[in-house]
């Protein structure tokens, strides 16, 4: 019997069509998430088609009254889970610090990517933020004059940004970027802050650190939303011109990543003259401008120990501004930040006494409420300075290894011909695409006035890591002219910097593993916090609403995640085109299983999962591969679906999509719980996972394509490298290594004639350091072709030169004296231009 009789068969016995069918059908309404009254009427509708006794639909049907009639289910059903959760203590603890962490700030494109069923449209028609004229004209104005000023060797070896440059800064209100116009700063959007830190930091990090603090959590920021008008009126014009030089003090010795536990301490007391003061005792580290600041904003705790504001006696964490000069403040002390020569400060307080209604930012009703402050700005704050600079930072090496792949040859080749050369350039190339989407994504959200502190701690841990493996990657490209410091090496600062925004504003483990998931899962979840609210609160009717709900939302999501599962996503219509629509496909299937994964965790776990943090993190890992590939996705549509992208676009989503596989199968192949439970994810559903991938790593053909893409002088070259600063003059490291490489490409042709000639034997096989001239004379090449292909020798070798220091030189005594001293000394070790040697010009033509 042929396998098609043997079907037809099957399919005319009515039975199995019909358990078939019913099969297909729940499957159907599951997926589509349809109510449980629906489901009930359709069990009763098939438990009467098989001939099941009356009695037992009626028994169905009643039970299933309890779950559909509200008022009911709460007093039978809900009140004895809600009994049990608290017995179980299954809710974890939230502390009152964390507490105002989660609810500081809102949810955006999270919560959809958590709900199981992203809106794409949704997701998709967030702004493309813009600058507007005058800020463009910021950029173009203040901020290239700014780069160009900059000598970053000079400041990193001096050991200090010129007096000239800070005034400058000062001047032209750089400190002032964030604050309103009306308050005399020059009252940008987050994309404008976000462009101007991104372009310095290509310049010199540490002058992008000293203008990218004032206008990050600090007291502007602070003033800004919580300030009395009396205290915006004083400190925001001073502030936004650089009379005032702002820092901010939280970090203490026993307080870093657990900021929330700082022991500084402020008392109240009452003065002689009635009014009511405030005493500080601090001891702060790493606070960045606090040896050259003139305001401090300073986080304590705050007692009221006489009962002064009628609020009892500890109020808790508060902000206030306290003048550097007041007495009792000790300053003057520097860290050292891995050498990178930004001011970085520890601070002492010793009885310093200030009015509390002046110095307490919003006055005497905002004491004790510091930490949601602190929250709310931090939290905003993630999403703009640092992936600013990472994005910056990619960009600038994206120019860079490209440049010198096309200008340093080895084995006759240049060495971004050699495949092992291509993976790392592709994997640099690549990011500059996904890293530029993250950052633009998320300024779209803070744009629009929203703040969501889970998709900023996602932009911060990304592309912080980002900018880590990618200089790693430049680092290996460049070989020793990474390595040797000086004028010549444009990608040193950045190697040696990339720690530091892993560690500030959040460092990256905790972020990851604590922030990402465990706020997410709580603050993105659709019933997850609302459970945790009702419960605390004792209230039933908002605990049922919660936990039916949760349990909806689990039930669809498992026939979601399934049926998307078995089908690889397949079933999704309309959305993308011929370059995208697989993706959005892919996204919906993951968005499910993460939302039934999760689910799983947290029912499992319970409380418990907060310190499961090998577990959470790489759930945040899964969050952020989604967040990254819905921000490419948002990219792509929103500059007009460029089909030269195309090779980009797949790199990024291919990228996201395997490091989403990873991250799952680390989780299945380590699921916690009972041993039934572990078996099942780590046996059976690990395997199925690992069969049924969602994503591949992209091939070699895919990075081949990439890393040659980024080798061409090409207008998308520059277009993924828009935004970062590249000096004009060819004496410059950028400028030098740009020059060569846009001349090397021209010469390029001009080889291939040569090598052409050579293989019809007009020009001898033999390398001869009189090629060039040769193949002229014969007119294998044009006097113009000549002179280019000449220029290219000359720039490649002027490029490969690296710096070199005489004794002295290296040693620095003299130079760091005269740089104390302010006097204008030569810090470029090497000349301008490194002329080629006679004896060398052998060698460079023999690579023909
Ligand atoms: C150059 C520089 C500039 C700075 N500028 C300022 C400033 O201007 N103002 C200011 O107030 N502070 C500033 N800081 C402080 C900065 O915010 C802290 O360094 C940061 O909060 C981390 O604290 P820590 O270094 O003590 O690390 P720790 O808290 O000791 O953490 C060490 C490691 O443990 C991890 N970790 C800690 N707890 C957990 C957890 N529960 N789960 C998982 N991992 C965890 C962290 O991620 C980190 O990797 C600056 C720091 C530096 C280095």
């Amino acid at each position: 019997m042929g396998v098609l009789e043997m079907y037809s068969g099957i399919f005319h016995n009515h039975l199995a069509t019909a358990i078939v069918g019913t099969l297909f059908l729940f499957l159907t309404i599951g997926y589509l998430g349809l109510p449980y009254w629906l489901w009930t009427v359709l069990v009763s509708g098939v438990l009467l088609g098989f001939g099941a006794p009356i009695v037992i639909i009626g028994v169905y049907v009643a039970i299933s009254l309890f779950f559909i009639i509200k008022p009911l289910r709460q007093v039978t059903l809900s009140v004895g889970v809600m009994k049990l959760f608290k017995a179980l203590n299954f809710i974890p603890q939230i502390s009152e610090t964390e507490r105002t962490a989660l609810e500081a700030g809102v949810v955006w494109a999270e919560a959809e990517l958590f709900s199981g069923k992203p809106d794409f449209k949704k997701l998709m028609s967030q702004p493309n933020p813009q600058l507007t004229p005058e800020e463009q004209a910021f950029i173009d104005g203040p901020v290239e004059q700014l780069c160009q000023m900059i000598d970053s060797w000079k400041i990193y070896r001096s050991r200090k940004i010129p007096d000239n440059i800070m005034q400058f800064i000062k001047d032209k209100k750089f400190l002032g970027m964030i604050i309103p116009k009306e308050y005399g700063g020059l009252g940008f959007s987050n994309l404008l802050h976000s462009d101007v830190i991104q372009k310095i930091s290509t310049r010199s990090i540490t002058a992008s650190i000293t203008v990218m603090v004032p206008n990050s959590l600090g007291p502007a920021e602070l003033l800004v939303h919580y300030g009395t008008e009396e205290q915006k009126k004083k400190w925001l014009p001073r502030l936004a011109d650089g009379r005032e030089m702002p820092c901010f003090g939280l970090t203490e010795p026993q307080a870093g990543s657990d900021a929330g536990s700082i022991v500084s301490t402020g008392v109240l007391f009452k003065g002689d003259d009635g009014k009511i003061y405030v005493k500080i005792n601090w001891r702060k580290r790493w606070i960045t401008l606090a040896s050259i600041s003139s305001v401090i904003g300073l986080a304590f705790k705050l007692r009221d120990p006489e009962n002064l504001l009628g609020r009892g006696e500890d109020l808790g964490i508060t902000c206030a501004l306290i003048p550097s000069n007041t007495k009792g403040v000790v300053l003057g002390k520097r860290h050292d930040p891995l050498t990178i020569p930004f001011y970085n400060c520890p601070t002492e307080g010793n009885d310093v006494i200030v009015e509390a209604a002046e110095a307490i930012i919003g006055g005497l009703d905002n004491a004790g409420k510091g930490w949601g402050m602190l929250m709310e700005s931090l939290g905003a704050g993630r999403g703009i300075s640092l992936p600013a600079q990472s994005t910056g930072g990619v960009k600038l090496l994206t120019l860079l290894a490209s440049a010198h792949s096309t200008v340093r040859k080895q084995f006759g080749l240049s060495i971004g011909k050699f495949e092992g050369v291509e993976e790392p350039l592709a994997r640099i190339a690549g990011k500059s695409y996904f890293v530029e989407a993250m950052r633009r994504y998320t300024l779209s959200a803070l744009d629009q006035g929203i703040k969501p502190p889970v998709v900023t701690a996602m932009a911060k841990y990304n592309t912080t890591e980002w900018y880590r493996q990618a200089v790693n990657d430049g680092m290996d490209i460049l070989g020793g002219a990474a390595i040797s410091m000086g004028p010549r090496n444009a990608i040193a600062e950045g190697y040696i910097a990339a720690p530091i925004s892993i560690t500030v504003e959040g460092a990256n483990i905790l972020t990851r593993t604590l922030m990402i998931f465990g706020q997410g899962a709580l603050r993105a979840h659709p019933y997850a916090f609302k459970e945790v609210y009702a419960l605390e609160n004792n209230d039933l009717k908002a605990f049922d609403r919660a936990f039916w709900g949760h349990i909806g939302h689990i039930s669809r999501n498992l026939f979601r995640a399934k049926v998307l599962s078995w089908t690889r996503g397949w079933i999704i219509f309309g959305h993308g085109d011929s370059v995208t629509r697989r993706y959005y496909q892919k996204l919906a299937w993951v968005s499910a299983y993460f939302a039934i994964m999760a689910d799983i965790a947290m029912g499992i776990l319970g409380g418990k999962l907060k310190f499961k943090e090998k577990l959470t993190g790489r759930y945040a890992d899964v969050l952020s591969w989604m967040y990254t590939a819905t921000a490419v996705l948002h990219r792509y549509e929103s500059e007009g679906k460029r089909k030269e992208d195309a090779a980009f676009v797949h790199y990024s989503m291919q990228m996201a999509f395997h490091n989403i596989q990873k991250a799952f199968e680390g989780i299945l192949a380590n699921f916690e719980g009972p041993f039934i439970v572990r078996w099942l994810f780590r046996g059976p559903v690990l395997w199925f996972a690992s069969l049924n991938k969602m994503g591949v790593e992209p091939d070699d053909e895919l990075t081949h394509e990439i890393s040659k893409l980024i080798q061409e002088d090409s207008e998308q070259r520059q277009r993924l490298t828009q935004g970062i600063f590249i000096p004009k003059e060819k004496t410059e490291a950028l400028g030098r290594y740009e020059n060569a490489f846009k001349t090397i490409k021209q010469s390029e042709d001009i080889e291939k004639k040569m090598r052409k000639a050579v293989r019809s034997k007009i020009l001898p096989k033999k390398r001869s350091k009189d090629l060039i001239e040769l193949a002229l004379e014969k007119g294998v090449i044009t006097a113009e072709e000549h002179k280019i292909i000449k220029l290219s020798e000359e720039l490649r070798w002027d490029t490969i030169q690296v710096d070199e220091f005489t004794e002295d030189e290296f040693i620095n005594a003299t130079r760091v004296r005269a740089a104390l001293e302010d006097r204008e000394v030569r810090l470029d070790a090497s000349p301008e231009t490194t002329p080629m040697p006679k004896e060398e010009e052998e060698e460079v033509q023999s690579v023909h």
